[in-house]
Formats: C-alpha cells, structure tokens, sequence
C-alpha cells in the first residue's frame, strides 16, 4: 500500500478532514487523481476525487467503471470501516 499526502478535503457526509489517501491496490503506486474512487475513513461513504482532489460523492458513472477488484476492495474497505464504526462517529 502507497501512502499520499493531498491537500485537506472533507467527507461531504460526515464532514471528516482528511490530507491523505492510501491505495489500497497493491498494484498501483500512484497519487489519487481526479475521477478516483476513494472511501471516507470516519463513515465509510464511498467518495471520488475531483479535479481539484477535493472529495465529492462518487457518481454512479464512475462505480460502474471501477475493475471487479476494486470493487470488491471498496466494499471490503467499507465493512471494515463501519464495523469499527457503526454510527459513523
Ligand atoms: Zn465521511
């Protein structure tokens, strides 16, 4: 896994301040870029980068186009999270 460092941006749904991201596919190194799928670690909500890698809610455009790995990471991230977490608190 890949830690990056991004400017602070904030869950749209729980409002957590979040100035990193980490790539949960073992595979890829590379900083989150526009368009990227990403998971708010305070609720779970499954979130995008934009142009300006602020987060936003993930359109369903772009969780259609996600590999079936990824999207099994995403969910499996998600549960992890919201176990931890249940009332996103
Ligand atoms: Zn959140």
């Amino acid at each position: 896994m890949s830690e990056h460092r991004t400017l602070d941006t904030f869950c749209p749904t729980c409002g957590y301040r979040a100035n990193a991201a980490t790539n949960i596919n073992d595979k890829q190194t590379a900083p989150p870029s526009c368009g990227d799928i990403t998971v708010c670690l305070k609720c779970g909500e499954i979130l995008q980068f934009d142009a300006q890698l602020k987060v936003q809610p993930a359109s369903l455009t772009n969780l259609l186009q996600i590999s079936k790995e990824d999207g099994i990471r995403v969910a499996k991230a998600q549960r992890i999270i919201r176990a931890r977490r249940p009332l996103g608190i």
